[in-house]
């Protein structure tokens, strides 16, 4: 914890002094993966300390809604381990790594019970237990939730344990750079900011753990909050870690149309859960056409791109939407089992969602790719450095399912602190190469220098307007080609930003650095899109329409190497036979049938 809060000094722009902070493992993040690392290097009396760039108590998990995904068994009996474990390998169309959800559908139970016993109040069934809600592609109700308030219970319950372990934090801190050692090798530290005064931070460190978050505001229209820069993608590759599958960026099929304020804003899939149905203008209920099994709980990507197809084909409404419709629950329901909906729809549109069908349309909503990580222990190729929750890669696949977000953050959340804590016991702490740290100094200073007046915000708004262009649910080689050369433009602006003013709380100096990293995620994205010709997941090209197994079920890999971003195809793990037989599920073959 801040044990003495600095008052917000006053800084000279260009003062280059740091104040030196030490511990053993540096967690950069205080969503649920960030929080239950915490808790576990703890509980292994490990010295480690949290910051993060928001308050704490307020990461981008509190919107989760919907709710956390594992298999309890508790609704539908019939739930296993198997059957999540072989939903998500079939609707991360092959591209998972088949240990890490192994690992993910096993754990995911405990984490869920942990939460309980942590404190969370969990929706009962009539019996008592948690309850169970369906979500699109889960084989069974398996979306154990509070409400369509799910985050917030788990930031809440884990914010306390937080606090009753008295585990140190630091929040409006904004890491800016990871270092290693002389040799490269291995993490040796990391370089802060302390937004509240402008003052410069050293975490000298033995591991980092990365648990950022995503990347959705490179997108203009999305449902992330404003902490989702993608920070720490572009941390660990410019620290040398190798990055996957940054092509795989998921379009939520319901986002907020208007008004303009909200437009992106999540419609959480909890209302189709709960039995909201999709309609063209025409009336018609569109999802017979496209998955008539599954219908609204069909797959995010499937579900997704049948709504662009009935905007972009005309049968959308004036506002560039299709209709959601949940009136035939009633009032009563509505409001016990989806509160934050019907009020986020009464204060902002002035819609009664009781009385009036929704509009909507997809939604900028959560990266799959990210930081490529071991299956066991979370670390990256750099030694030292962990990656936890939406900034690492390797459960989702081409598609995440709804739910699996929360419990991939608490389940990798804990290993990341397990495998960080065993690292640094008993390991010497690494030097930071004194011309590494002068370095960065400079760099991060340099707005205070510029004199150029470009403005950091207006080229964050640049990007996304960008992205949304070239690089949005269905792409091809042109627009993706134009995308990077209008990102790399930007990107010689970037190296102009300009920061007036004090240090403290200066926002213009926070978007350079966000400009900075974003410009990086996007180059990774439109790389590896480009890289990719096929359409899988949540990849669609319409000059590669088709699936690709023979060549593409493969991941794509990035990396920067002596500033260049370079990228190769890896193979995905091969699977053990008996995983084989699982996945090949009839249901799952039948689902494949009707719906690729
Ligand atoms: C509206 C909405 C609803 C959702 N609903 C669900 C749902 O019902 N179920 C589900 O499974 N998933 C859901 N998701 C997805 C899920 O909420 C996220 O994927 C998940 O919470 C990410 O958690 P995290 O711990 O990885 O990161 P986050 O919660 O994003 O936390 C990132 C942390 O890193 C910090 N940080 C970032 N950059 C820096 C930096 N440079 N320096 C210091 N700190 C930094 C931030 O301040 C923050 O503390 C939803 C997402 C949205 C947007």
């Amino acid at each position: 914890m801040w044990s003495t809060d600095p008052s917000i000094k006053d800084i000279e722009q260009l003062d280059d002094s740091y104040k030196t902070i030490s511990c053993d493992v540096l967690i950069v993040g205080a969503g649920g993966a960030g929080l239950r690392a915490a808790i576990e290097c703890f509980e292994r009396g490990t010295n480690a300390l949290v910051v993060c760039k928001s308050l704490m108590g307020k990461a981008h998990t509190v919107m989760a809604e919907g709710g956390i995904a594992a298999s309890l068994g508790n609704v539908d009996p019939q739930d296993s381990w198997q059957v999540h474990f072989s939903d998500t390998m079939v609707e991360g169309q092959f591209l998972s790594n088949w240990r890490i959800a192994e690992i993910f559908a096993k754990e995911a139970p405990d984490r869920v019970y942990e939460l309980e016993y942590y404190g969370a109040l969990f929706d009962r069934t009539n019996e008592g237990k948690i309850m169970q809600r369906p979500f699109g592609a889960h084989s069974y109700r398996r979306l154990c939730y509070i409400g369509d308030r799910t985050g917030l219970e788990l930031i809440r319950t884990l914010e306390d344990q937080i606090l009753a372990r008295n585990i140190p934090y630091m929040d409006e801190v904004e890491i800016t750079c990871i270092f290693r050692d002389s040799s490269g090798t291995s993490v040796s530290g990391c370089l802060g900011i302390n937004i509240r005064s402008g003052e410069l931070l050293l975490f000298q460190c033995k591991a980092v753990i990365l648990a950022t978050g995503g990347c959705g505001k490179v997108y203009h229209v999305t449902s992330n909050s404003w902490e989702s820069t993608g920070d720490g993608i572009a941390l660990a590759c410019r620290a040398g870690a190798e990055l996957m599958d940054m092509e795989m960026i998921q379009f939520h099929p319901t986002g907020m149309i208007y008004p303009a304020g909200v437009r992106g804003m999540l419609i959480t899939e909890a209302v189709r859960g709960e039995g909201g149905i999709l309609t063209n203008v025409k009336g018609e209920r569109f999802m017979e056409k496209y998955d008539p099994k599954r219908l609204e709980l069909s797959a995010r990507d499937v579900v997704a791109r049948s709504i662009y197809t009935e905007i972009v084909e005309g049968r959308g409404t004036p506002n560039g939407a299709v209709y959601l419709d949940i009136r035939h629950r009633g009032a009563e329901y509505i409001k016990n089992k989806l509160p934050s909906m019907y009020y986020q729809f009464l204060e902002f549109a002035g819609v009664d969602i009781s009385k009036e069908k929704m509009e909507v349309a997809p939604t900028v909503h959560y990266q799959m790719g990210g930081i490529r990580v071991d299956p066991e222990t979370c670390e990256t190729n750099i030694q030292g450095l962990y990656a936890a929750g939406e900034v690492a890669c390797g459960l989702h696949g081409a598609n995440r399912l709804g739910g699996n977000s929360l419990s991939d953050i608490l389940v990798f959340g804990r290993r990341a602190g397990i495998a960080a804590s065993a690292k640094v016991k008993d390991s010497p702490a690494q030097q930071i190469p004194d011309e590494s740290i002068r370095a960065e100094i400079g760099r991060i200073l340099a707005p205070f220098k510029s004199t150029e007046n470009v403005n950091p915000f207006a080229l964050k708004e640049k990007i996304a307007d960008v992205m949304w262009k070239y690089v949005g649910i269905v792409r091809n080689e042109q627009d993706l080609r134009q995308g990077l050369t209008e990102i790399g433009i930007i990107r010689l602006d970037s190296k102009k930003v300009q920061a007036k003013g004090p240090r403290a709380f200066n926002q213009s100096w926070i978007d350079s650095m966000a400009v900075w990293n974003m410009v990086l995620d996007c180059e990774a994205i439109i790389r590896s899109a480009l890289e990719r010709k096929e359409s899988r997941g949540a990849h669609t090209r319409s000059d590669y329409p088709k699936k690709d197994d023979d060549n593409w079920k493969v991941n794509v890999v990035t990396k920067c190497e002596q500033g260049m971003m370079v990228q190769k195809i890896v193979p995905v793990p091969k699977m053990p036979e008996e995983y084989e037989k699982l996945i090949n599920r009839e249901e799952s073959l039948s689902w494949k049938k009707n719906v690729k």
